[in-house]
């Protein structure tokens, strides 16, 4: 029997800044969330998308992007019988952001929090609320690595938030792949190695059909492989605060 080294929190909730954040980072853990008894929450915080790779999108692409994708998560969700909160915040690109790939070296990126103001301030709100109803949960945010701009929000919402919650960050896949950034993780935390199961994972992974995830498939399982540095075992890792 594989132990929950995080066992003492029965209900843990996951923000996740899109839909697949959640699956595709913890995705091995919430494999086994069931023969551990856990309650897993994911939210979506920004749940408003024009994401999907499809060469032709319908008029209303954001609701028809929004409902494949939603669906897509929807299916994971029921395989670990957990539960879907979505708020329905827009995404980056439909807020006028473009991708910027070289941000991606610079983690900790830190944004300034006037810019995406009134988005800012929802997420804040939502976050707030949220911490204060579920004290005994425990909460897990991203660590905001490959710097993308909703993930840093969902992040830095944190600094606007009093203390006094069970707050951890989970590692952004498959953004962490190519970081190397755990020297730069402030030393007021904790790792923690979740064990996984790894074909759930896989399969979780491959229900990202919109989002042509199978190619993210092998990169994330050696990831979690160099996470236990041992042939033959693989982990998801979480940082606690302290
Ligand atoms: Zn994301």
């Amino acid at each position: 029997m594989i132990k929950d080294p995080i066992e003492k929190y029965n209900k843990i909730y996951i923000y996740s800044p899109h839909y697949d954040d959640t699956f595709l980072s913890l995705g091995g853990y919430l494999g086994l969330s069931n023969e551990f008894g856990k309650e897993i929450t994911s939210i979506i915080v920004f749940g408003k998308s024009n994401n999907v790779y499809k060469t032709k999108l319908p008029k209303d692409k954001i609701e028809y992007a929004s409902s494949i994708r939603c669906e897509e998560e929807k299916k994971n969700i029921d395989l670990i019988s957990g539960n879907l909160i979505v708020w329905e915040n827009y995404e980056a690109n439909i807020r006028g952001h473009k991708t910027n790939k070289n941000s991606l070296k610079r983690y900790p990126y830190e944004i300034k929090l006037e810019y995406d103001k009134s988005v800012i301030s929802k997420v804040v709100n939502q976050v707030r609320q949220n911490l204060v109803n579920n004290k005994e949960v425990l909460h897990l945010f991203p660590l905001s690595i490959g710097n993308h701009v909703d993930h840093l929000i969902v992040r830095q919402c944190l600094s606007k938030v009093e203390n006094g919650f069970n707050i951890g960050f989970y590692e952004d896949l498959p953004y962490a792949i190519e970081n190397s950034y755990i020297e730069k993780i402030s030393d007021n935390m904790n790792s923690v190695l979740l064990p996984v199961n790894l074909e759930k994972k896989r399969l979780f992974i491959q229900n990202y059909q919109s989002q042509l995830a199978e190619k993210w498939i092998d990169d994330i399982t050696n990831y979690m492989l160099s996470i236990s540095k041992q042939l033959d075992i693989y982990f998801e890792r979480i940082w606690l605060m302290r």
